[in-house]
């Protein structure tokens, strides 16, 4: 159904011919700042939806996506790094076709650019840890939310770990200092 790909932006694959089997072994650099990935590694790691959306700023059709009318409590992760960036206690029904925040998890979670595409003034929202788009910020629309923000993020660039399964990786490590 869906052709992403060459057929939209009339993209110049300069020839990456992905499909190589050597592409893991500058993964293990991926520490703190950027995730440093080459566009091929991504674009071989990815689903073409996801690169799509993460890697070219794609956005998916509203309604469409699998977490925006979900409740499931937990931690939504970047589906391309797994860094946790929102949690289902910020999440909240805007009915607009998309997960939408009142906030991040935590400052510095994710980092934003003007984004003057479309003819619109908007604020993108990307991860912070790899530098993929998450969606858009926008501000003062009316929600009743404790900041009056809307973090309008595309399901496909999000993983739910719901807190059932988050319970069992921490369970024996929530003492630790
Ligand atoms: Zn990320």
């Amino acid at each position: 159904m869906s052709k992403f790909g060459n057929s939209i932006f009339g993209n110049k694959a300069p020839g990456v011919a992905g499909g190589t089997q050597n592409s893991s072994a500058q993964e293990a650099t991926a520490q703190g700042g950027s995730v440093g990935k080459s566009d091929a590694q991504w674009r071989e790691e990815l689903t073409p939806e996801e690169y799509h959306v993460l890697r070219q700023a794609g956005t998916e059709r509203p309604y469409t996506g699998e977490y925006w009318d979900t409740h499931t409590e937990g931690v939504y992760q970047c589906r391309a790094c797994g860094a946790e960036l929102f949690t289902s206690n910020e999440k909240f029904d805007s009915h607009c076709g998309w997960p939408s925040f009142w906030a991040p998890l935590a400052d510095g979670t994710v980092r934003y650019i003007h984004d003057r595409t479309l003819g619109m003034e908007r604020i993108e929202v990307r991860c912070a840890t790899c530098d993929s788009h998450l969606g858009h910020v926008f501000e003062g629309e009316g929600y009743g939310t404790p900041t009056d923000q809307r973090y309008c993020i595309n399901s496909v660039s999000l993983r739910l770990v719901a807190r059932d399964a988050a319970q069992d990786n921490e369970a024996n490590d929530g003492e630790q200092n």
